[in-house]
């Protein structure tokens, strides 16, 4: 029997090659980092290219239960699926088609198999959390630094026996045939562009910031809020390529912020009559199908500027006073806003650079390199090593898919 096939990373590409190797009868290992799956996807709203809810809109095959980002009970119900949260790849030793793989799999304070989701011990420590009510493996989460004696006391109360304070990390060596990167990205945090104020002032927020606070079942109920103190915001301004195509940060175009700026800016807009959104930008590029969301932006009342943000001064209530130089008519425009709202750059998750090195495969710009860019081979990065996603650089999910599929249909082939 062949080895299994292991997965760097459970969102939406990882989950999909696993789903899809599951079904075709491979066993594979899906390591994830963090202690739920989804990835990024997971606190986003409305979904491009189709404007569907990222929580609701169903995979292309009707499977109860699934839903096209999360692949939700698939997971952790699929039999050929070993999923190791919390986790990560120590080393990777061995010749291709045989590597020998050592994991850290993190401590397993509540084992999700065993938790009911009572909610007994949220209610008796801060330690507790429910990551979202969509998270998989459905279950809370702990957090050891918090310890105090409620999570002890629930420890001993939890009708399932479903927690241990004292779990230890343990590690894991697995023999794999095949290794799919699905690392992804993360959303530069932007502390370090001193023009923007990030960090400083609460009302200066990144895009998934703001898809967090739109978000349905997020803290606000959606309501669009000021973090400062929870009150409606009304006049919102978006800047573009914060972090990208900057030679102090990133050189290259993060891709998608365009389209998720204006994916937002739509939103803002036409679910409420009384917002007001700007964006400031330097090119819009909104490729392919996406000029869509640039023309229905324009119809919906959303103000352009093309130009530069000069200054930003808070005032007292904490909305700001943001000063643009707008280059096509050659003036500076004074605005006031509740919200601003930065489109910051993608790049490479943490760890990705040392993931390359130890496979001795290529690098672009931070992210996975393919293997040989003149092929058409995609999603080759090494002699049986695999990318999909935003692993190979920002990308949106229905590519993330295409190439996790693409993957699988190579490690299938190889298999005949
Ligand atoms: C604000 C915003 C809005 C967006 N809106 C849309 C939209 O409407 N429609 C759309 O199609 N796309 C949208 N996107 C893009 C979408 O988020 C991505 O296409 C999608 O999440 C990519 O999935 P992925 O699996 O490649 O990566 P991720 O979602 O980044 O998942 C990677 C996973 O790997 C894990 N991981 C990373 N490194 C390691 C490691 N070393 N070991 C173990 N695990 C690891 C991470 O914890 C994560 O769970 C948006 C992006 C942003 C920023
Ligand atoms: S008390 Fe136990 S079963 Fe209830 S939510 Fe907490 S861990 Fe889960
Ligand atoms: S996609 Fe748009 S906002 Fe993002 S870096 Fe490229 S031009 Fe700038």
């Amino acid at each position: 029997m062949s080895n299994p096939v292991l997965i760097i990373g459970a969102g939406v590409a990882g989950m999909t090659a696993a789903v899809e190797l599951a079904d075709s009868g491979i066993k594979t290992i899906l390591v994830e980092r963090q202690e739920t799956v989804g990835g990024n996807a997971l606190d986003l709203y409305k979904a491009f290219p189709t404007d569907d809810c990222f929580y609701c809109f169903e995979g292309n095959r009707w499977r109860p239960g699934i839903r096209k980002c999360f692949y939700r009970s698939a997971l952790t119900d699929q039999p050929n699926i070993a999923l190791r949260m919390h986790s990560e790849v120590d080393d990777i030793s061995g010749t291709p088609g045989k590597f020998t793989v050592k994991l850290r799999v993190g401590p397993e304070y509540v084992n999700p198999k065993k938790c009911t989701m009572c909610g007994l011990c949220l209610e008796k420590s801060e330690a507790f959390r429910l990551l979202s009510p969509q998270c998989q493996p459905q279950a809370v989460v702990y957090d050891p630094t918090k310890e105090d004696d409620g999570a002890k006391q629930a420890e001993e109360e939890c009708p399932t026996k479903a927690i241990n304070l004292g779990a230890q990390p343990t590690e894991e060596t697995v023999l794999v045939s095949d290794i799919i990167i699905a690392t992804g990205y993360h959303e530069m945090q932007p502390v370090n562009v001193d023009e923007y104020n990030y960090g400083k002032y609460p009302n200066i927020i990144t895009q998934l910031e703001l898809a967090k606070i739109i978000d349905p079942n997020g803290e606000s109920g959606g309501a669009l809020v000021k973090p400062s103190d929870g009150k409606p915001a009304k006049r919102v301004m978006m800047v573009q390529c914060v972090g990208s195509r900057d030679e102090n940060y990133y050189p290259y175009c993060s891709k998608i912020c365009c389209i998720f700026a204006l994916k937002h800016a739509n939103i803002l807009t036409q679910e409420r009559d009384d917002v007001h959104v700007s964006v400031v930008y330097m090119d819009i590029r909104t490729y392919d199908r996406y000029e869509r969301y640039y023309r229905d932006s324009r119809d919906s009342g959303v103000e352009f500027v093309r130009g530069r943000v000069s200054l930003i001064e808070p005032r007292k209530d904490d909305t700001l006073d943001i000063t643009v130089y707008d280059s096509l008519l050659n003036k500076y425009l004074k605005f006031t806003v509740d919200l601003f709202v930065l489109s910051s750059a993608l790049e490479p998750p943490k760890g990705t650079d040392k993931l390359i090195e130890t496979l001795g495969i290529k690098s672009a710009s931070g992210f996975v390199g393919i293997a040989d860019p003149a092929s058409e081979n995609e999603v080759v990065v090494g002699d049986h090593v695999y990318a999909c996603g935003t692993a190979l650089g920002p990308a949106e999910v229905p590519e993330s898919v295409t190439q996790a599929r693409a993957a699988v249909s190579k490690i299938l082939q190889s298999r005949k």
